[in-house]
């Protein structure tokens, strides 16, 4: 399990109840904040933790765009009469001051889905409450349930219902307590240098709103096609994820607030629907995506390192020399797409989902990298780096779930496929601005080499057929099909069409 558990082991109820803030930035929508506030007084904190900024898959990206996220509650809090309560350090020494001044109190905070380290930190405040009499109530937030009680044949009727529950009003009157302080660290504090990031997305609950409704109401039309690509999809793609990770609006909001605008849609004479209910419906069926992936690491947190299927496990060794890592790392492997795609991600901390799978789907299959590195190169770039999607995505793009059909991107069809004029590549790999078409995206085709581009660095139809091999050889034993079969009863989707998790097949080409 993931997330610690429920305890409720309490006698008297205090009249303070400790808010613990940590993904779920606002005040609406908040079931926490609700309960606290119905019981009496209420002490909202949030803490920075400085071992958790030090963890390699973390980043200065996340942590300004979490910094904005939390101003942006500091500032509504304050519209509402009260203060946030800044602590840095560990939760447990915050808990234990609180008590050294107030005495006892009740905690209560919203599960998290989160990272090994998070785990392991829950586990210490819980047993912390527990040692000292302290009441710590935590409440859903999200499409995900925890520990072995979960049918996975119910997941999906069982979202729809709790994201269709009334969504929670800011209570009217809160009784704030102040505490302690309210200053936030600079990113130089927590050790946490410039990452080359040069257009982070604004953050905060009112940059959160506008960003839905532009998607619902402006950009969203042309969403079911528009995503593939890199260049149609920075605009047509809703970029909610970074505000979803830090919780300034509630999935509840996204889902409810699309439903309203698909009503309206429906409304209307068909020649002026557009595109509009195929993209919605799309949207929403993502929406059930974010937590159907992160159930599966909330059912199993050792798919942070290991494979779900564990056969696959050190099939991709560690490499003697990180050459291919570091070329990967930086944009230079030697294809124009792949390096174009890799510089975008470090320059804006975003980038579309097929242009993730492709990448991951490069270091995997041509690179021969293991997942858990090339994986914490990316899990830093994204601004929206959630633990819970990122690993099952990272081992699923490497064929090593051992459900999902082994799809593996050539690097050179998707860059001729997703970006069409070659514009965005001869943005992002400035060296090749003088070239197009072929030259462009196979450059090593040319007589004459480029001086300050370098060749590539495997050969990618080589490596693919290697892999397929590879991956095949261990697919068809009869005890990765047990295992299978077993990884499908956990994690599967129900809905084959959505998702396409199934048992293996036969070998897909090149996407
Ligand atoms: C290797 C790899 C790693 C990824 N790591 C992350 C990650 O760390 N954090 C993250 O939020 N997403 C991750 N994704 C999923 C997906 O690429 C992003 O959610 C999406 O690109 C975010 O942009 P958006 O908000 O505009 O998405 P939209 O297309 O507008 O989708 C709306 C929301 O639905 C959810 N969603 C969309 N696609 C997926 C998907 N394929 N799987 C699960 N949820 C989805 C996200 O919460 C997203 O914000 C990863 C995908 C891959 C292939």
């Amino acid at each position: 399990m993931k997330t610690s558990t429920r305890s409720s082991t309490h006698i008297d109820e205090p009249a303070l109840t400790v808010v613990w803030y940590k993904k779920d930035l606002r005040l609406e929508d908040h079931e926490a904040l609700c309960v606290a506030s119905a019981a009496g007084r209420v002490l909202p904190l949030y803490v920075v933790e400085p071992d958790y900024w030090a963890l390699p898959d973390t980043s200065y990206r996340q942590w300004v765009f979490v910094q904005g996220a939390v101003e942006s509650l500091q500032d509504h809090i304050a519209d509402h009469g009260g203060r946030l309560t800044i602590h840095i350090g560990s939760v447990v020494d915050a808990l234990k001051e609180i008590r050294s001044v107030h005495g006892s109190f009740r905690l209560v905070a919203h599960m998290e889905t989160g990272n090994a380290w998070t785990f392991e930190r829950d586990k210490q405040v819980h047993r912390w409450c527990r040692d000292h009499g302290v009441r710590f109530e935590e409440f859903q937030q999200y499409g995900i349930w925890r520990g072995g009680a979960l049918d996975r044949n119910k997941w999906a009727k069982r979202w729809d219902a709790m994201m269709s529950e009334p969504i929670r009003p800011v209570p009217d009157k809160i009784d704030w307590l102040s505490f302690g302080d309210t200053m936030l660290p600079d990113a130089k504090d927590l050790g946490l240098e410039h990452d080359g990031i040069q257009d982070l997305q604004p953050p905060g609950r009112a940059a959160a709103l506008k960003t839905l409704e532009s998607f619902l109401y402006d950009r969203g039309e042309p969403y079911q096609k528009a995503m593939s690509s890199p260049v149609t999809g920075e605009t047509a793609c809703s970029r909610l994820s970074p505000h979803l990770v830090a919780g300034s609006l509630s999935m509840r909001e996204i889902y409810q607030t699309t439903l309203k605008r698909q009503a309206e849609i429906a409304e209307l004479p068909k020649s002026e629907r557009g595109l509009w209910l195929g993209a919605l419906k799309s949207f929403i069926g993502r929406l059930h995506w974010h937590c159907h992936f992160m159930q599966k690491l909330e059912a199993e947190p050792e798919i942070e390192w290991l494979p779900m299927a564990r056969i696959y496990e050190g099939l991709r060794p560690s490499p003697n020399d990180d050459t291919r890592l570091t070329a990967f790392a930086t944009g230079q492997t030697g294809y124009p797409f792949v390096d174009a795609c890799m510089r975008y991600l470090k320059a804006t901390g975003w980038i579309n989902f097929r242009m993730r799978a492709m990448l991951m789907s490069f270091a995997s299959y041509n690179l021969w990298l293991p997942w858990q590195q090339s994986g914490e190169v990316l899990a830093r770039l994204f601004t929206d780096y959630e633990p819970g999607i990122h690993w099952p995505q990272s081992q699923m793009q490497s064929g090593e779930t051992g459900i999902n059909a082994v799809r593996i991107y050539s690097p050179v069809k998707q860059g001729y496929d997703q970006d069409p004029t070659g514009e965005f590549t001869r943005t992002w790999v400035p060296e090749l601005a003088h070239l197009d078409g072929k030259d462009l995206q196979e450059p090593w085709l040319r007589d004459d080499p480029i001086a300050d581009y370098p060749s590539p660095i495997v050969d990618y139809r080589e490596t693919t057929k290697e892999a397929k091999q590879r991956i095949y050889a261990l697919r068809r034993t009869s005890e990765a099909k047990k295992e299978a079969a077993a990884v499908f009863d956990k994690h599967g989707s129900r809905k084959p069409r959505e998702v396409r998790e199934r048992r293996p097949r036969k070998a897909a080409g090149n996407a």
